[in-house]
């Protein structure tokens, strides 16, 4: 019976504040998401430079709902109020949920959460962003791992209605069940899949983006398969705009997780046309050149 009480407990445990590790394109945009939607948040990097531009995002998307008359001077400013950027780890203390959105590396994302569960209260519930990577394995360098769980939101935060809630081995029930909850607060559509490298969409994405780069390494024009891609199949945009947009130093993380896991179906191409971008420091959107250049 007390068990059972526990688990309606934390069944029901609401959302009120969050916070989010790591403000760059996604930390960022669900730092903003939450806050839009009611939530406070608090955003941690390590770089002031990333909070500067967390902040300033959150501040460009809401401009362009004032300037459609689709939002009010004052509740922009209050959003912005919500967020509350910081440096420090200890800034995240009391929040009921932290969602790490940090680089696509299982090491340092370990090292994170296992830095951040020991700060944390032990009733916080602890979410990965990752885009590839096992929540069971991730889960390792936990203690609790029954408070955790992948909660993956697409790129661009404010506009991508999916989040795929991933459970874990030892994720409980009552951990899903408060995360679907937040998102469906953020304004989400959450499905709620079975771990695996890649989790659902990633699985179809990341095989059809080592297509791509395979044609690209035999001399196919990327532009032109993505002028194919948009313009004749439909698609709202071609594989190497696409990477560019994703970042593509992330692209390449994420390949590399998917190809280990999956070693009879995706090839381990450290030589592969998102491989040689990486390396040559070209990281898409976020640093101003990838496939494409931007002004
Ligand atoms: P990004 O490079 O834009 O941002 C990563 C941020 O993490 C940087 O600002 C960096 O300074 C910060 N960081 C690094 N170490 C940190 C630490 N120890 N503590 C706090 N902050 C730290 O990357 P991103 O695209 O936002 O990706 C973040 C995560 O989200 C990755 O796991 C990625 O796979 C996943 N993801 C990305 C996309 C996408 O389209 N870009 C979509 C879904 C999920």
């Amino acid at each position: 019976k007390g068990k059972a009480k526990k688990a309606a407990k934390l069944a029901t445990k609401e959302i009120k504040r969050a916070a989010v590790l790591g403000a760059g394109i996604m930390g960022g945009g669900i730092a903003y998401q939450s806050a839009y939607k009611g939530v406070p948040v608090v955003m941690k990097d390590i770089r002031q430079d990333a909070l500067d531009l967390g902040m300033n995002e959150a501040s460009k998307i809401m401009g362009k709902l004032v300037d459609r008359g689709r939002m009010d001077h004052k509740k922009m400013a209050k959003v912005l109020s919500s967020i509350t950027p910081t440096l420090l780890d200890e800034g995240v203390k009391g929040v009921d949920i932290v969602v790490e959105a940090v680089v696509e590396n299982p090491d340092v994302k370990g090292k994170v959460l296992a830095q951040m569960e020991s700060i944390v209260d032990t009733d916080t519930i602890l979410v990965s962003n990752t885009s590839t990577i096992s929540i069971d394995r991730l889960a390792k360098n936990l203690k609790d791992p029954s408070r955790f769980c992948g909660m993956h939101f697409f790129n661009p935060v404010h506009k991508m209605p999916l989040v795929e809630v991933i459970r874990g081995e030892k994720t409980s029930e009552e951990t899903v069940a408060a995360v679907v909850a937040y998102a469906t607060r953020m304004g989400k559509t959450a499905i709620v899949v079975n771990d695996c490298p890649g989790f659902l969409v990633n699985r179809v994405l990341f095989p059809y983006l080592a297509g791509f780069a395979g044609m690209v390494d035999e001399g196919v024009d990327f532009a032109g398969i993505d002028k194919v891609m948009e313009r004749q199949f439909g698609w709202p945009m071609g594989p190497a705009y696409l990477s560019d947009v994703v970042g593509i130093d992330t692209a390449d993380h994420c390949t590399v997780v998917m190809a280990d896991g999956f070693p009879s179906r995706m090839p381990r191409d450290t030589s592969s046309a998102i491989a040689k971008l990486a390396a040559a420091e070209r990281y898409g959107q976020k640093n101003g050149k990838g496939f494409y250049n931007y002004g």
